[in-house]
């Protein structure tokens, strides 16, 4: 890194007019679990980090309205399990952020640097999208609010244009009998990246359907929402036979790789598998039995 400037930006404007300025040679530096590991390996070589731990926006959580939340886009994700409500209202959202790395990592790792780096895997992005969370992006040009399912366009790239940044995720209101879930599998227990990534969010009322949003990561170069899901869920009982229906639409949406953590065919059929786990686990933390 040494011939990599730093800038530890007080302020957005700050920290926006520097990215700007840096045309396109610039990276924002949240917990630094990314990029630096990608620094030290040299897939990146920024001529300017803009850390943007110390802008106060973006290290706060704020609960804009009963149940409404806007998580800044640093806040790490130790910091976000300490908030008892957040807990309550998105289990599926801290279940997912609780899988990635460690302890450790989990000190530094934010939910902005999880969704900024462009994984097609990135833990989070499913039960992001699940929630019907929004990113809201400041730029030279303004501000601007961008649904989580449009944020990537491929594996490594996102909407943010040079001068842009994340600011915050904003969580819309939770409403009564709701409940969100997130499953992964890998091939080793600890320490791994999903080879499937599946978020469910669901609302019941009388045991009907009522709302619906499902997910899935590293089935494709971009995390999916599978709207045909929400279509035939909403209005069911979640019987077998809509669980089959939609496991069989999660599954044509999948177009994943083929490598040695899992073949094609395999991360497909894992797919609809954790479609099916992740909304029995969100109906039974409705129903308050987890
Ligand atoms: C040992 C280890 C295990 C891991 N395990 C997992 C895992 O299981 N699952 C998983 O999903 N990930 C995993 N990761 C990856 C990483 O920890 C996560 O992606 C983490 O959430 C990144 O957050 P960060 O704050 O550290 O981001 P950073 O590294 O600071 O940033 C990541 C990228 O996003 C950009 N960025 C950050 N914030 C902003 C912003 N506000 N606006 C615009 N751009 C921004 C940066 O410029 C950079 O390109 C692991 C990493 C390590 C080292």
């Amino acid at each position: 890194m040494s011939d990599t400037q730093y800038l530890a930006a007080k302020t957005i404007d700050e920290a926006v007019n520097a990215h700007e300025k840096a045309n396109g040679t610039a990276r924002f530096l949240a917990g630094g679990t990314d990029l630096l590991v990608q620094i030290k390996s040299g897939i990146r070589k920024p001529n300017l980090v803009i850390d943007i731990k110390k802008i106060v926006e973006l290290n706060s959580i704020n609960e804009i309205s009963d149940g409404e939340f806007e998580i800044g886009a640093s806040v790490s994700g130790a910091n976000l399990n300490r908030n008892s409500k957040f807990a309550k209202l998105w289990p599926g959202v801290l279940e997912a952020f609780r899988l990635i790395g460690s302890e450790q990592i989990q000190g530094r790792a934010s939910l902005g640097g999880n969704l900024c780096n462009g994984s097609p895997a990135g833990d989070s992005v499913p039960a992001l999208i699940a929630a019907g969370c929004k990113a809201v992006i400041a730029g030279p040009k303004g501000r601007k609010d961008v649904p989580i399912e449009n944020f990537h366009l491929g594996p490594g790239k996102t909407v943010l244009e040079n001068g842009e940044m994340l600011v915050s995720l904003k969580f819309p209101k939770r409403v009564s009998n709701s409940a969100d879930a997130y499953l992964r599998m890998t091939p080793r227990t600890e320490m791994d990246i999903a080879v499937v990534g599946c978020g469910v969010n669901i609302s019941l009322e009388n045991d009907i359907c009522t709302h619906a949003r499902v997910s899935l990561g590293a089935v494709a170069p971009t995390p999916l929402l599978i709207e045909e899901a929400s279509d035939i869920m909403i209005g069911s009982k979640l019987d077998d036979d809509t669980l089959d229906r939609v496991s069989k639409i999660c599954m044509d949406a999948c177009n994943p790789i083929n490598d040695k953590r899992g073949t094609v065919d395999y991360r497909t059929k894992v797919a609809g598998v954790l479609f099916k786990r992740a909304t029995k686990l969100a109906a039974e933390r409705i129903g308050g039995n987890k």
